[in-house]
């Protein structure tokens, strides 16, 4: 059993639900603040990881601004005040209008992924008499080795400039009046937890400064992205990824010229470990060779299990003692909703409380009304 969660109050409350750790979150962002300010890092939160809006009260507070990938999020980081700590807007899609928004918030940069985007984003910034920052994001061909759905950096992907091309995207953005390059922008995937990928994307990073300041470029910014991960299994062990370390790899390999300012784009590393999916038990049903554990959240309300057999740490609240195998299933009617198979759990009833760890990362966000569900309300722990 577990004392983190206030398991009288749960029984109390309709399932299923989202429950988040403010604490945990600010003792996150601390650690993130006081790790990132030894080298004088600019931390942008990538919103699309949870728009919960006590969450992003949380994160303003600590001073980070924000990574968009959207309209509908380049709005929702000025509506919360993120304008003045820097917003920065990436995607390989961006529309006229979240173009248009973004110029109009004047934000801090965009991350631009193609040519006939930069293009837009001239012709844009050109009727509203405007000069917008836009960073390269170069596809580095780094391999994150993380599930190929979140690997984003390979010559593959459909993200970034590729860097056979970048002689004509250097070309174009030369002759191009209304924008300014500003820097260059990366990111190589989610949930890595070995340094040796961001170790790689350092070097890939040292090589094209190289190869700007050959051209005659002086770059200012340079945004590495973010994908730090976090551990889906130990939560209680591991409740913060190892920030000292993260930014200390960057610290040692990337080679900086005087002025260069590095950016960072976290999201899950954020939020991850302060959320939780709460559930009950609605049904134990016997299986031939499995026992079912039907609990009443299902993928609708967290679909990583589904999307990218991700797995999450299950804990049955409400039980102790001898342990047996089961199969977590919640009802929807697909297959693949799906939490866990062979887990060992305590002998586990009918109205048990269900906890699904590490869920405050791409859970509510992602979460749909397939079924005709409901979405699942949020509780905090303060
Ligand atoms: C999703 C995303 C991030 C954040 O990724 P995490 O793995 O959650 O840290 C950062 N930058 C961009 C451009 C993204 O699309």
């Amino acid at each position: 059993m577990s004392t983190k969660f206030p398991l009288d109050h749960f029984e109390q409350l309709q399932t299923p639900f989202y429950y988040y750790d403010l604490g945990l979150l600010r003792a996150t962002l601390k650690s993130i603040c006081a790790e990132s300010k030894k080298y004088g890092y600019k931390i942008h939160y990538a919103v699309k990881a949870n728009a919960n809006h006590r969450l992003l009260n949380e994160i303003n507070a600590a001073g980070l601004g924000m990574d968009c990938v959207s309209g509908y999020e380049v709005q929702c980081a000025i509506d919360n005040g993120f304008g003045q700590n820097g917003i920065v807007f990436a995607g390989v899609g961006k529309t006229d209008w979240e173009i248009e928004l973004a110029l109009a918030a004047n934000i801090e940069c965009f991350n631009v992924e193609s040519v006939p985007e930069l293009e837009v984003i001239d012709a844009l910034a050109r009727k509203t008499g405007k000069t917008a920052n836009v960073a390269l994001r170069i596809n580095p061909n780094v391999d994150a080795h993380t599930h190929h759905y979140i690997t984003t950096g390979l010559d593959e992907n459909k993200f970034g400039i590729y860097t056979w091309d970048l002689e004509n995207v250097l070309n174009v953005v030369q002759r191009l009046k209304n924008v300014n390059l500003i820097g260059l922008h990366f990111h190589i995937g989610s949930q890595i937890t070995d340094m040796e990928p961001f170790r790689e994307l350092c070097s890939r990073v040292n090589e094209l400064q190289k190869w700007f300041e050959s051209h005659g470029v002086k770059l200012t910014s340079i945004n590495v992205g973010g994908g730090l991960g976090v551990d889906y299994s130990n939560p209680d062990i591991n409740e913060m990824p190892d920030f000292a370390s993260y930014f200390g790899t960057f610290h040692k390999f990337l080679e900086l010229r005087p002025g260069q300012q590095v950016h960072f784009e976290l999201g899950r590393a954020v939020v991850a470990q302060c959320g939780s999916l709460i559930s009950r038990v609605t049904y134990v049903k016997n299986g031939r060779q499995t026992k079912f554990i039907i609990i009443d959240a299902g993928m609708n309300d967290l679909i990583r299990p589904a999307l990218y057999q991700a797995s999450h740490k299950i804990q049955n609240l409400s039980a102790s003692g001898a342990e047996e195998k089961y199969d977590v299933v919640g009802p929807i009617c697909e297959s693949s909703d799906c939490f866990g198979k062979a887990l060992l759990l305590p002998q586990t009833k009918r109205r048990d409380i269900i906890a699904i760890r590490s869920a405050g990362a791409y859970g509510e966000i992602m979460a749909s009304r397939y079924n005709l569900r409901k979405f699942a309300p949020t509780y905090y722990s303060e």
